[in-house]
C-alpha cells in the first residue's frame, strides 16, 4: 500500500463552485459575501448570536484574550496538555498562564484540578476540548460564576460535537474554532470566533481589523491585527459546512473501526468511545503505549513510519516548553498525567479521506509492531 497520510481532507463537495464564484465574481478579499454568510451560518450551526471569522484559531485564541481586556497582573487558567496556541495567546497579552493536569481517562481538564489553581488574580478559565470528547463543562461555569471569572472555550476539535446535548462551541463568554485542514471541516487556514455578547463581538470585529474606527478611519485608540478570512476561505468553509454532520458521522465510524481492530491488543490505551456526557467525535484517533511496551511513542512512530504509516505525536506539555522555561515559567511544576501522554501517546492517521483499507492496513501495521 503507498503511504498513508496522517491527514487528508475531503474537498469533493461545493467547494471548486465556490470558489469560481469568487473568482468569476472578483470577490477575493474579506469583503466577499460568502465572509458574512459562513458567520452567520457557523454561529447559527453552535447556537451562538454572533460569528467572528479570523484568520486561524491561534489568533482567534490572541483575539478573544485582548477582547476580555486580560493583561499583566492577570492569570488564566489552562490545560498543561494543549496546542501551545493556548499558552502564548496568555503569555503574549502579558497575562500569566496557569497550569492543569489532564484526566488520564479523558485526556481533558477537570473542575477539580482547576478550583485548586484559583487565586484572587485569576480573571478567565480557558477550557480546551481535547481530541474527540468535551470536558465537563457545566461545573466549570459553575465555578467560574462563583469566582466572577470569563470563560473561554477552545472548541478548535470540536466541530459537530455536543455535551450534554448542547453544540460545543455555545459555553462560556467566547468561544473559538479553527478550519485547519486537519480539522473536522477546513477553510485551508482560519478559524472563528463566537459569541452572545454584542460588546464582545464588537470587540473581536475591531480586534481583528486593526482597530480601525468607523469615523476616523487610521486614527487607532488600541492596537489590533489584521486576522481577516478571505472570500475565497469562506467559500470552502460554507462548502465544508454543509457536510458537518456528514463528516462527524464519517468520522466516529473511523473511530470506532479502529477500535474494533485494536482493542484486543492489551499493551494500547485506546481513546473511550463515549463518556455520559457526549460520544467520541475523534477528532483524531489517538492512542496510548501501556508500561508494558518497551518502548515510547517516538520510536512506536518511527518504526510506522518505516512502514509507510504517517503518525503525529501528541502534545507536549506545557509545563516542559523549553521557551516557557527560560521565561522562568512553570518551574518545579509537574503534570504526571500529562507527562505520561506526552511520551506514550500518538496518533494514528485520522484525516476525512482516511478509507476501511488504510485503516484496516494501519491497524495490522501497529499490531504487529507489538507483537
Ligand atoms: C488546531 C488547534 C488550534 C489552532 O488552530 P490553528 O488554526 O491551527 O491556528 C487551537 N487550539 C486547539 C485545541 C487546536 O486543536
Amino acid at each position: 500500500m503507498d503511504f498513508v497520510p496522517v491527514n487528508e481532507p475531503l474537498l469533493d463537495g461545493q467547494e471548486k463552485q465556490y470558489l469560481m464564484e469568487c473568482i468569476d465574481s472578483g470577490w477575493i478579499s474579506s469583503e466577499g459575501p460568502f465572509v458574512q454568510r459562513f458567520e452567520t451560518e457557523f454561529a447559527a450551526r453552535v447556537g451562538r448570536r454572533h460569528g467572528i471569522a479570523v484568520s486561524n484559531g491561534s489568533m482567534a485564541l490572541d483575539a478573544t484574550i485582548a477582547a476580555l481586556k486580560i493583561g499583566s497582573g492577570d492569570e488564566v487558567i489552562l490545560p498543561t496538555f494543549t496546542i501551545i496556541s493556548c499558552a502564548a495567546a496568555v503569555v503574549r497579552a502579558g497575562a500569566k498562564p496557569v497550569l492543569v493536569d489532564a484526566d488520564a481517562r479523558t485526556w481533558n481538564m477537570t473542575v477539580e484540578a482547576i478550583a485548586a489553581k484559583i487565586t484572587p488574580q485569576t480573571k478567565a478559565i480557558l477550557i480546551v476540548h481535547i481530541y474527540g470528547l468535551p470536558v465537563d463543562v457545566y461545573p466549570i461555569l459553575q465555578l467560574a460564576e462563583q469566582h466572577g471569572l470569563a470563560v473561554i472555550e477552545d472548541a478548535a476539535e470540536m466541530h459537530g460535537q455536543t455535551y450534554k446535548g448542547k453544540p460545543c462551541g455555545s459555553f462560556g463568554d467566547l468561544s473559538t474554532f479553527s478550519f485547519y485542514p486537519n480539522k473536522h471541516i477546513t477553510t485551508g487556514e482560519g478559524g472563528m470566533i463566537v459569541t452572545d455578547d454584542d460588546h464582545l463581538a464588537e470587540r473581536c470585529r475591531s480586534l481583528r481589523n486593526l482597530c480601525f474606527q468607523a469615523k476616523q478611519r487610521f486614527v487607532h485608540e488600541e492596537l489590533g491585527w489584521n486576522l481577516r478570512m478571505t472570500n475565497l476561505q469562506a467559500g470552502l468553509g460554507l462548502a465544508q459546512l454543509e457536510r458537518l454532520d456528514e463528516f462527524v458521522a464519517r468520522k466516529r465510524r473511523m473511530g470506532q473501526r479502529y477500535t474494533e481492530l485494536l482493542s484486543d491488543i492489551p499493551k494500547l490505551e485506546l481513546p473511550l468511545a463515549a463518556i455520559s456526557e457526549a460520544d467520541n467525535i475523534y477528532w483524531v484517533y489517538g492512542i496510548v503505549l501501556r508500561d508494558s511496551v518497551p518502548f515510547n511513542a517516538a520510536e512506536a512512530m518511527q518504526q510506522l513510519a518505516k512502514q509507510k504509516i504517517g503518525t503525529r505525536p501528541f502534545f507536549w506539555c506545557m509545563h516542559e516548553q523549553p521557551v516557557f522555561q527560560r521565561m522562568g515559567l512553570f518551574q518545579g511544576e509537574a503534570y504526571p498525567v500529562a507527562e505520561r501522554l506526552a511520551r506514550r501517546g500518538f496518533y494514528l492517521p485520522s484525516g476525512m479521506a482516511l478509507t476501511n483499507e488504510q485503516i484496516e492496513h494501519v491497524a495490522l501495521a501497529v499490531r504487529s509492531m507489538l507483537a
